[in-house]
């Protein structure tokens, strides 16, 4: 037992809540997590928040190496090809608010578990709308308006502060991009550049 700071968001990538309901209680897949979110908004609540559950595998976000016992998982139903419906999110909204008061979670740890594992992990797929969330404050986000970025910065040590593993550096990147652009493609570009100088200044 322990209390969660951080929030993991995921995408089932399974084709039916009840198919996810099913893995979640089968005793030899070795995975589960704390809420599983329908399409239809239906929130099923798998175990107590204060129990570390099975849901982040290998992954790392700052320093913090061991995801599972910091954080509560959260799956929604979604195949990892189609937008999140409005229920859906609203559904996630509720619960995401109660667990940032009762737990105190900080804004800035609502995070996906593609940016946890970038290496391993795409969950939730681009599509996943991040910057609702962070107008919620869940999460953190970017300025509209941003300043020139210095050319001495060095968009690797930007990752790390926002709490990205850089060990493999393409991958965070790619994390970086589908998570604050919904840009899947690969390599740092002047607007990521731009973005990620705006956004880790927040994360001092
Ligand atoms: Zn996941």
């Amino acid at each position: 037992m322990r209390k969660p700071s951080y929030v993991i968001i995921h995408h089932t990538a399974q084709h039916s809540t009840d198919e996810t309901l099913k893995t979640f209680t089968l005793p030899r897949t070795q995975v589960s997590a704390h809420y599983v979110i329908g399409k239809d908004g239906v929130v099923y609540q798998m175990l107590s928040d204060y129990l570390r559950a099975w849901h982040a595998g290998n992954s790392r976000w700052g320093n913090q190496l061991d995801m599972n016992s910091a954080s509560i998982g959260i799956e929604l139903d979604n195949d990892g090809y189609h937008y999140f419906d409005s229920l859906q999110i609203n559904s996630l909204l509720v619960v995401l608010e109660k667990l940032k008061r009762t737990y105190n979670i900080p804004t800035a740890n609502f995070i996906g578990h593609g940016d946890i594992a970038p290496t391993r992990k795409n969950d939730p797929n681009w599509r996943f709308p991040w910057k609702l969330l962070a107008d919620k404050g869940f999460g953190l986000w970017y300025d509209s308006i941003r300043v020139a970025v210095p050319e001495t910065f060095n968009h690797i040590d930007g990752l790390r502060i926002v709490g990205f593993d850089v060990k493999d550096t393409s991958a965070a990147i790619v994390a970086f991009k589908r998570h604050f652009l919904q840009d899947t493609t690969k390599g740092m570009t002047p607007l990521g550049r731009e973005v990620l100088y705006n956004l880790h200044r927040k994360y001092y």
